[in-house]
């Protein structure tokens, strides 16, 4: 069995449509996949979901942003993180990375770029 079969990307963001497009894609590709609509939602599925292999986070969120829910999630579990921002500037995604961030990826999605990104990252 493929072993991306197994787990679960976890797609976090506060926007249904942003949401709603990045399963597409992950269905496309024959991705698992779990929704969260807030930094404290995936929090609450990491408790009670190990089975996560890889989180796609939205960075701008209300209440817990993407930064604060991906350093909790991290402190609890061995995931990769995938930044999902609609920065572009060659130093907002230094920054990212340099806060830890396994990766990113900006708004509007490549699609074939984010399918190569999860291949990379996905445990
Ligand atoms: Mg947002």
């Amino acid at each position: 069995m493929n072993s991306k079969a197994e787990k679960y990307i976890l797609v976090v963001d506060d926007k249904k449509e942003n949401i709603d497009l990045l399963c597409a894609i992950l269905k496309k590709y024959g991705y698992n996949y779990l929704t969260a609509f807030s930094g404290e939602e995936s929090i609450d599925i990491i408790d009670s979901n190990k089975n996560i292999g890889l989180i796609l986070m939205d960075v701008k969120m209300k209440g817990i942003d993407g930064t604060e829910a991906m350093h909790r999630i991290k402190e609890k579990i061995d995931v990769p993180v995938i930044a999902v921002t609609g920065f572009a500037l060659e130093s907002d995604k230094k920054e990212f990375m340099s806060q830890g961030f396994d990766d990113y990826i900006s708004k509007p999605i490549d699609i074939q770029s984010l399918n190569s990104k999860i291949s990379d990252l996905l445990q």
